[in-house]
């Protein structure tokens, strides 16, 4: 399999439209003052499943169903990639399982369950539910990969078409990265679409698998490290499939955020904003409000991919932080 192009991210619109909403970009006043340019929130957190993954995992889906027969679904993922599969084969009537391991939290078991997807508890770690899901997939399951997949990687591409539409003037768009499909699917579409445009990508400092590939020259694992943005954490795939290439060749910048940073672009968003956004959700923020000015240019898209975290986490990440932030933002 190879990187999707930007037809395929195109007609992956078309397929996922009554899966994904149009996400609002909205005009941040406050960061634009800050950096002394227009810059926008592209607000991925307001997906049914409160993050953008339902765009690849609708256009993976539903592209294995035109192919031929899907009867279940199953993936492993916990986390809004799992979400995203639950929900698309809620909606379509096909039975999903999600695969994942007895380490799991409670909150995210019943996100799962309250869309109806069938749990199974293996072993210890996400490599025994990678297995096992693995194991239902060659008994005929369809598997829904969290990283690898071009379908996906071009669902996740629609981002940048809409971004184009609601901001033409945009010349710089800020993407979090962890396995890379999405900053591949963006990268794909913008360059072709609009190859002006720079692609700045941002991981957090510690375990970004993406950053450490890319400076080793192939895909690498690094060790997990805590991070408030839990979504970027994981592999890129020792056999990556193509966002590895896409991201090396696509992407202008790479910024890399620290714990700190990231808790002062969570509370940026909560007190300023108004949006509770999770750890890796508020990483553009955090690589904004870090204003390096040379990498960014005047018309400047976030993506604020997710916003899955506890009213409880995001207000206590916030509080811890409020007076980190830029004097103007002094709530
Ligand atoms: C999955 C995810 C990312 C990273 O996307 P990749 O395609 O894996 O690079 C960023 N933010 C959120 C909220 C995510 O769920």
């Amino acid at each position: 399999m190879s990187a999707p192009l930007v037809d395929d991210i195109k007609q992956a619109r078309e397929r996922i439209r009554g899966f994904a909403h149009t996400s609002p970009t909205i005009v941040s006043f406050p960061l634009s003052r800050l950096l002394d340019a227009d810059v926008r929130l592209k607000l991925e957190c307001f997906q049914d499943t409160r993050a953008f993954k339902v765009r690849g995992a609708a256009n993976a889906i539903l592209t294995s169903r035109e192919r031929g027969d899907v009867n279940h679904l199953v993936t492993y993922s916990t986390g809004n990639h799992g979400r995203a599969t639950a929900l698309v084969g809620a909606r379509l009537g096909i039975p999903t399982s999600v695969v994942m391991s007895n380490m799991t939290t409670d909150d995210k078991r019943q996100a799962l369950t309250d869309m109806g997807a069938e749990l199974h508890l293996v072993g210890k770690s996400q490599d025994e539910a990678q297995a096992h899901a693995m194991e239902l997939a060659s008994r005929g399951m369809t598997l829904i990969d969290p990283i690898n997949d071009p379908a996906s990687t071009a669902g996740h591409g629609t981002i940048a078409l809409e971004i184009i539409e609601q901001f033409p003037e945009v010349d710089t768009v800020v993407v979090p990265v962890s396995g890379g499909a999405l900053a591949s699917g963006v990268a794909i579409a913008l360059k072709a679409e609009r190859p002006e445009t720079r692609v700045v990508a941002v991981s957090m400092d510690r375990g970004a698998a993406m950053y450490e590939s890319l400076r080793a020259g192939k895909p690498v694992e690094v060790p997990e490290v805590e991070s408030l943005a839990d979504c970027l954490q994981g592999g890129i795939g020792l056999e990556n499939d193509h966002t590895f290439a896409t991201v090396r060749d696509l992407i202008d910048e790479f910024v890399l955020v620290t714990e700190q940073e990231i808790g002062v672009a969570m509370a940026e968003a909560y007190y300023v904003e108004r949006l509770i956004l999770e750890g890796a959700g508020a990483t553009p923020i955090a690589a904004a409000i870090k204003g390096d000015r040379s990498i960014f240019g005047d018309h400047i898209a976030l993506i604020a991919t997710g916003g899955n975290t506890t009213t409880a986490k995001a207000a206590a990440v916030a509080e811890q932080h409020r007076r980190l932030l830029p004097e103007r933002f002094q709530p």
